[in-house]
C-alpha cells in the first residue's frame, strides 16, 4: 500500500465556515492532522500562540521564510500567514493525512511544489450570507469587514482551479462531502498503484 499521507488544501472566503467545518471533521478522523499556520497577525480574543497559530514577530516570520522554513506564505490583509515546512512533511511520511487551511494565493503555491494535493474550496451559499457571516461574529470592525467581502469576491474567482467544491450550507453536510472527497481520494488509482503492485508481484 501507499502509506504516505494526503496533502488535503481547503481554501474558502473568511466567514464561510471552513474553520467550524474542519473543527468538526477533525473530531471525527484520527488519521488527520490540522497544520497549525504562522502568522504576523494579532491573535483575537481567545486565540493562543501554538493552538490556533504560531503567532511571529513579522521579522521572525521573513527569517522562516528565507532558511526555507514555509512550505507557502502570502500576504493577506496586510498580514503575512504561511505554513511550517518541517511538520507537514513528517506527518504525511507518518501516514497521516494533513490538512492546509489556507488563502488561495499560498494553494496555488502548493499546487506547483505538490501536484499530488487534492484542493478543496468551501463555498457560503451566497453573497449576503457571508456578508451577515461575517457581520454577526464581531470579530472585525465594518472597514474590515468590507475588506474582507473584497477579498472573498477575488477568492471565488479562483475556486475554478480547485479539484472540488463544497458549499457550506449546513456544516454537517459540508463535513460529510469533505469526508467523503477524502475517502474517494485515499482510494484513487494513484494512492493504490503500490497495492496493485504488490498484489500482481505475489500472483
Ligand atoms: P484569519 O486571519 O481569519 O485567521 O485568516 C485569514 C486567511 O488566512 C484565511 O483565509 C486563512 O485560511 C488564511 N491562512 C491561515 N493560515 C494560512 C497559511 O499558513 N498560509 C496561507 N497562505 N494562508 C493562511
Amino acid at each position: 500500500m501507499n502509506n504516505k499521507g494526503l496533502l488535503i488544501v481547503v481554501s474558502g472566503p473568511s466567514g464561510s465556515g471552513k474553520g467550524t467545518v474542519l473543527k468538526q471533521l477533525l473530531r471525527t478522523d484520527d488519521n488527520l492532522f490540522y497544520s497549525i499556520s504562522a502568522t504576523t497577525r494579532s491573535p483575537r480574543e481567545r486565540e493562543n500562540h501554538g493552538e490556533h497559530y504560531y503567532f511571529l514577530e513579522k521579522q521572525d516570520f521573513l527569517d522562516r521564510i528565507k532558511n526555507d522554513g514555509m512550505l507557502e506564505y502570502a500576504c493577506y490583509c496586510d498580514n503575512y500567514y504561511g505554513t511550517p515546512k518541517d511538520e507537514v512533511y513528517q506527518k504525511l511520511e507518518m501516514g497521516k493525512d494533513v490538512i492546509l487551511e489556507i488563502e488561495t494565493q499560498g494553494a496555488m503555491q502548493i499546487k506547483e511544489k505538490c501536484p499530488e494535493a487534492i484542493f478543496v474550496f468551501i463555498m457560503p451559499p451566497s453573497m449576503p450570507e457571508l456578508r451577515r457571516r461575517l457581520t454577526d461574529r464581531k470579530t472585525e470592525d465594518l472597514e474590515t469587514v468590507e475588506k474582507r467581502l473584497s477579498t472573498a469576491i477575488c477568492e471565488i474567482n479562483l475556486a475554478y482551479e480547485y479539484d472540488y467544491v463544497v458549499v457550506n450550507d449546513t456544516v454537517s453536510d459540508a463535513v460529510e462531502k469533505l469526508r467523503a472527497i477524502i475517502l474517494a481520494n485515499k482510494n484513487s488509482k494513484n494512492k493504490m498503484k503500490k497495492f496493485i503492485d504488490e498484489v500482481l508481484n505475489y500472483a
